[in-house]
């Protein structure tokens, strides 16, 4: 397992933001003690040109400009360069994968709420779709984006919906926030599971998705791997498992296509041991606390 981290993810903070700096220091720390053998990387950052690629000139300058996005995602200090750094972690994962190489990026902020041309929900770039790009760029003929967060990822579906070769499919609490993702269309899956819905019921709606988009025959699939659909997650109404993560990992693994994942939400104290879960289940190992 290739791991993509800069410490530098975890310098910055709002007061009091779920998203705050644990989520990735935490988790590097849990992952390096637990498994030594494990290579690490830091990521090249994303430039503006492949940057643009998805985003806006305009969304790009905006980064820079000290004014607050929304209620949830304030305009930091450097945040344009954090996010670079995030998508550049995604756009490593997606070359890793191409060359058949299990990688994962560690980085915050998260992505796939970041739409062409807007910043909002925690996010500022959307890494995955970047990723995306990237892939079909170097000769990727079909990828496809599986994206497990709680919530629906809908700057990913905005960017990637009708582009051909590509393709997104999202299992999500519903009603949530965004409030998107109700329904299915052209090359967008959408599931949804109501708050307090049954864990073996979420669990077979993300099969679902996962076999169709298993179906779509793609030649890469990122991840785009949120862990707030976790039982304790502050900020969801879900119940997953830590084990269950061991079983998307395990999905990973036996699908026998090129994968590679990025970290998207995921608020709960425990976030270091799901993403433990589910790399393991990706690596072949057995769950932690089986
Ligand atoms: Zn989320």
């Amino acid at each position: 397992m290739l791991i993509y981290y800069d410490s530098r993810c975890a310098e910055y903070a709002t007061l009091g933001h779920p998203e705050a700096p644990f989520r990735a220091a935490a988790t590097a720390d849990v992952l390096r003690h637990q498994e030594p053998g494990w290579q690490w990387e830091r990521p090249v950052a994303a430039s503006r040109e492949e940057i643009v690629r998805v985003h806006t000139a305009h969304h790009w300058d905006r980064l820079a400009t000290p004014r607050d996005f929304d209620a949830d995602t304030p305009y930091i200090e450097g945040i344009r360069d954090h996010a670079a750094r995030a998508a550049g972690g995604a756009l490593a994962v997606a070359r890793q994968a191409l060359a058949g190489v299990r990688a994962f990026s560690l980085m915050r902020p998260p992505g796939h709420h970041a739409c062409a041309d807007e910043a909002m929900g925690f996010c500022y770039l959307n890494s995955v779709a970047l990723a995306a790009f990237e892939a079909r760029a170097l000769g990727a003929e079909r990828v496809a984006v599986f994206d497990f967060d709680a919530h629906h990822g809908n700057g990913t579906q905005d960017i990637l919906a009708h582009k051909p070769g590509l393709c997104y499919g999202s299992v999500h609490q519903y009603p949530c926030y965004p409030g998107t993702g109700g329904t299915s269309f052209d090359n967008i899956v959408n599931a949804h599971i109501p708050p307090e819905g049954a864990r073996d019921e979420h669990m077979m709606a993300l099969g679902k998705v996962w076999r169709q988009l298993l179906a779509f025959q793609p030649s890469l699939i990122l991840v785009s791997a949120g862990f707030d659909a976790y039982r304790d997650d502050p900020l969801t109404e879900m119940s997953l498992e830590e084990n269950d993560f061991h079983t998307l990992g395990c999905w990973l693994r036996e699908c026998g296509l090129p994968v590679g994942a990025i970290l998207e939400g995921g608020y709960s104290r425990d976030l270091p041991e799901l993403v433990l879960a589910f790399l393991r289940g990706w690596e072949g190992a057995p769950a932690p606390r089986l």
